[in-house]
This record gives structure tokens, sequence and C-alpha cells, in this order.
């Protein structure tokens, strides 16, 4: 197969223009092109207002030793075998009884998924709702405030990325071919096949819903079983040769208000950033985890035409999609700014998961069609910002900040006028920009949130932004906050075979501290699924 890299062609190409470019690059005629596949496609728009798209194709042809001989082209390989991945099941260990999943995002749903497919008959347990009965508690949250501690943003089939703006690009290296394997297994389920190619794919909060549902689906056809309502309250472990051992998990049913033990050798907790119950369980086990740097800040929302001329050019193709963007400052006193999560065509949404506490964070639909663009901007903090060493003094951290974001807005999000943030005053109206939030609001001073350090950080890392993008730190800006969840404040410490030290329990996932997003918590739930499967046999219920 030959693989055509950096292809550029205008962005109103059509599918003729491209089979044409093919066989121009190859310099073959059309009986001579076999097939061929996208790999990737990005946009690129730093000659606008001409835009291209750049592609990498793979090109099946009826002599690719004729074109080898023929091209001299640096862009071209040759004999390029294609992607393939591969699940091995080699393990020869027994287990004697079915593997367990702690939570139901992308970590623990795409481990369970692959356990399933290979006939480990997982458990999957979820503290939170389903689907269709979480979409309906979340939006009630949004109308009338009143948190459902089990089912929200946080928690829930699909996790924390059910309500999310569904971008699925990840940073994480993929020597395996596990992110196109997420990429495809999405696509099987109900995904736009498009994102298995596209530079910076994206799915929207309501196909992702649609497909985790599918994926549920596929589970249970396959042997596995999910339990919703079913919260991990405790684990009971046992002693050999003075190492711990896991031998059951104390479940508590929200539904039916009852508690269980379930035996179990084998549990991944795949539970998420937002799981401080959890975490504070495992660590009065004994469970080894250390504190963790993360980053907080604010939402930030500007108008969507803004950011599409300042990126796309002043007359912009319409069937462009919203355009997302990215910046980055380092300050003199040496933190970083950053945005992050930007969601183009978006909505911030409250996703607080506790009680008087408030966080923030964004969300979009498949078609990105809302007036504003919104991103976290955020500013690292590190263990030596957390005012001690316990493991788990970053989620304290986090909990202050919430807090004060919850009384800032007696209980709605706090919205602020950059201008007023950067004065310290509170708002007392909008300007031109109009918030997009899903969720109650109210005119606040967002700045009071936060320890001077980050307001001061934030405030400069905005104005440096404006230089790169123009009108960025606009007056009338709108900042909401605490967007406090941005990755795990603490690491589960897991060896090469993917164990804590307490043998039997696999940390994974983001809230453990190995994953950072969607796609990369679901490469790690594959990371997981193939460790177990390398140890133990697939799983035989006695009949
Ligand atoms: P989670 O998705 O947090 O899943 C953990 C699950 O475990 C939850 O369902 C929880 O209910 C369950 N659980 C926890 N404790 C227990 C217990 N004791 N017993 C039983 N179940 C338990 N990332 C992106 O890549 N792109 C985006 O566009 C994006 N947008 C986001 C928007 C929002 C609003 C939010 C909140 C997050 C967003 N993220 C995004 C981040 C992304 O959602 C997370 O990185 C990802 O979901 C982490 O996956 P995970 O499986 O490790 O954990």
């Amino acid at each position: 197969m030959i693989r055509i890299n950096q292809m550029k062609l205008n962005i109103e190409h059509t599918s003729d223009d491209f089979e044409r470019k093919i066989l121009k690059t190859l310099c073959i005629k059309k009986e001579e092109l076999q097939g061929f596949q996208i790999r990737k496609q990005s946009i690129d728009a730093r000659k606008k207002p001409v835009l291209y798209y750049v592609y990498s194709v793979d090109v099946q042809v009826r002599d690719e030793a004729k074109v080898k001989k023929t091209v001299k082209n640096n862009q071209i390989q040759f004999q390029v075998k294609p992607d393939s991945y591969h699940f091995e099941v080699k393990g020869t260990k027994e287990l004697t009884h079915r593997p367990v999943i702690i939570g139901t995002g992308p970590a623990g749903l795409f481990c369970g998924y692959m356990l399933a497919a290979h006939g480990y008959q997982p458990i999957l347990l979820e503290r939170g709702a389903d689907v269709d009965q979480r979409t309906k508690d979340v939006e009630a949250f949004w109308e009338n405030g009143r948190l459902n501690l089990s089912s929200n943003v946080q928690f829930g089939e699909g996790g924390a990325g059910t309500f999310s703006d569904g971008k699925l690009n990840t940073l994480v290296k993929d020597k395996f071919g596990r992110n196109h394997e997420v990429l495809r297994i999405f696509a099987e389920h109900g995904a736009p096949e498009s994102i298995t190619y596209e530079s910076k794919p994206h799915i929207g909060t309501d196909v992702l819903s649609a497909v985790v549902k599918e994926m549920r689906k596929y589970i249970c056809a396959h042997g596995g079983e999910v339990r919703f309502h079913s919260q991990v309250t405790d684990i009971q472990t046992h002693s050999d040769n003075g190492q711990k051992i896991l031998r059951k998990l104390k479940i508590y049913d929200s539904q039916k208000k009852e508690t269980y033990l379930l035996d179990t050798d084998l549990a991944v907790f795949a539970i998420g950033h937002s799981a401080r119950d959890t975490f504070s369980m495992l660590y009065q086990h004994g469970l080894p985890m250390q504190p963790k740097a993360f980053a907080v800040g604010v939402r930030i929302e500007h108008p969507q035409e803004m950011i599409n001329q300042d990126q796309y050019g002043k007359n912009y193709p319409s069937f462009l999609p919203a355009a997302p963007y990215k910046l980055t400052a380092n300050l003199d006193n040496g933190r970083g700014v950053y945005t992050f999560c930007m969601c183009p065509g978006g909505y911030v949404v409250n996703a607080s998961s506790e009680e008087h506490r408030l966080a923030v964070n964004g969300m979009s639909y498949s078609r990105r069609d809302s007036q504003n663009a919104n991103t976290a901007v955020i500013v690292t903090v590190s263990p030596d910002d957390f005012g001690s060493d316990h493991p788990l003094a970053g989620v304290e951290f986090q909990r202050k900040l919430e807090e004060a974001a919850y009384l800032e807005g007696n209980g709605k999000v706090p919205v602020q006028l950059f201008g007023d943030f950067c004065e310290n005053r509170p708002s007392v109206q909008l300007g031109t920009v109009t918030p997009h939030i899903k969720g109650m609001y109210q005119l606040a001073n967002v700045r009071n949130i936060f320890p001077e350090f980050i307001a001061e950080s934030l405030t400069e890392g905005i104005q440096i932004f404006d230089h790169k993008l123009p009108g960025y730190a606009r007056c009338d800006a709108v900042i909401s906050g605490v967007e406090s969840r941005t990755s795990s404040p603490v690491r589960l410490i897991r060896d090469q075979s993917l164990q804590s030290e307490i043998r039997g329990i696999y940390p994974c996932g983001e809230g453990a501290g190995y994953a950072g997003g969607i796609t990369s918590a679901a490469m790690d739930g594959i990371k997981t699924a193939e460790m177990i499967a390398s140890v133990y046999h697939p799983f035989k219920m006695e009949s």
C-alpha cells in the first residue's frame, strides 16, 4: 500500500478533485487506482483567506513497484502495512470470580467492552444512572438547581465525558494502535466514520450519549453485566505472606437502598477524578497514592463569530465548522496559563457533584452551533500550593475553591465580565456577550473565589492571549467559575502489572492519574484489559 502524506487541496474541493490529485501525485491512470482510505485530515489556515485541507491518504494501486520506480517524492511512502490493532488473549491463570470494573466512564467502558468481547463476562458497577435517566436528572439540575449526588455531570453512564464537548483528540503516543481502536469502536457504535481520520475529531454530547448506550448493549450481549445505582463504598482484603489481596467489594444499591458484598479477585477502579469519597476509602485501606499537580481557573466565553474570523479570515466559507483555538502563556511568576477543553459553539455547564460546592466545565452538541465559544483558562497548581502534604490535599484545595464559587453565586454559577474581573468589582450588567450556560447563573465577583496568585495569573494570561487573538481580553468577555476538575488531583500508584500494592486492584483512567480526556482514558481502559487478558483465562461461568 502507498501512503501519500501532506496532500493539500483547496477547502472547497470535490471528491473528483480528490481522486484527480491522487492520480496526479502518483502519475497513474484512473484504471490503475484500486482504492484509497483517508488516514488524516486537517485544516491549514496559515495562508488565510485561502484555506486548505491537508490529507494523509492510503492508496492501493495495481502495480506499486511501477509507481515506486517512476515517482520520486518524499511525501510518499511505499509498502506501508495497514494499521491493525490486535487484542491478545494469552493468560493461563484461572479467575475464581467474574472480573469487576468500577465506573462506566471511557476507561471503565472500554475496559469492560474489551473484556466482554473476549469472553471474560465482566460486571460493570456504576454509582450513577443509565444515560437516559441521567440526562433527565442533569437537565432537572440545570433547571431547578437540585443536585442528585449520584446522577449528575460527573457520575452516571458514560462518566464525566457524557455531557461534554466530545472532543476525541489526544496527545498520548499510540505505539499499539489503541487510539485508532477507540475511534473505530466509537464509529462502530454510531459515531460518524470521519472521527477515525479527522485531526480534531468531535462528536458532541448528543452523539456520545447514544454511543455509550450502544456500547453497553454490546457488553451485555457478550456476557457482561452493567449494574447502575451501584456504588462501591468499601473493600475487604485478606493477607497472604504480608501482602494485602482484594477479596470482596461492598456495594450500595441506591435504588433498593441496600448494601451487599460481591466476591472478587480482580477489580478495575476506573472511578474518574470526582470520586472523592472512593479516594478516601482507598486511602484508609492503605492503598498507596500521591498528590499530583493539576490546574484551576475559569471558563471564558466569546462570540464564536469573533473566533471564526480570527482563525479562518473574514470571509470564510459558511460550511466550515465552528473554529477551535489553543493559547498558552508563561508568566514571570513561573506559572503557566493555558486554555483547556475549548468548546467551539458550546455551552458552559454547571458540573457540580457535591452539595454546596460548585464547578463548571464546557459542553457542546455535535452541530456546535451555539453563538459562543468557551474554554477553560487555567493556571497550574502543584502540591506546594495545597498547604499540606497529605495525598488528598489536592482534593481539599479543589473543595475550597468550589465552596467559594457556590457562595459567590448563591448556589448559581457566578458570572463576571472580564473587565470587572480585572478591576476586582462585581459585575452588575452584561455587555454584548450573552452567557450560554446550562444551569442557573448570577452576576458576581468571580475573582473572590481565588487566592491572589491565581486571580493575577489569570488576568495576566488573558491579557497576553489578546496579543495572539485580538479581542480576547475584551471587557465584556464572560467569565464564570470555578473550573477545578481539569484532571485528577491524585495518583493511585500502580506497578508494571497495572496493579496497586493491594493485589487485585487495578487503578485505571483519569481518576487514577493515568489519563486526561475521553480518548486517553479509553486507551488506558484497553491497556488494562490487555494486561488482564495477558494473565487470566476468559472467565467460565458454572452453569
Ligand atoms: P470518568 O469519566 O470520570 O468515569 C468514572 C465513572 O466512575 C463515573 O461514571 C462515576 O460515576 C463512576 N464511579 C466513581 N466512583 C464510583 C464508585 N465508588 N462506585 C461505582 N462507580 C463509581 N475530555 C475530552 O477528551 N474531551 C472533551 O470534550 C471533554 N469535555 C468534558 C466536558 C465536561 C463537562 C466534563 C465534566 C469532562 C470533559 N472531559 C473531556 C474530560 C473527560 O470527560 C474525562 O477525561 C473522562 O471522562 C475520564 O474518563 P474516566 O473513565 O477515567 O473517568
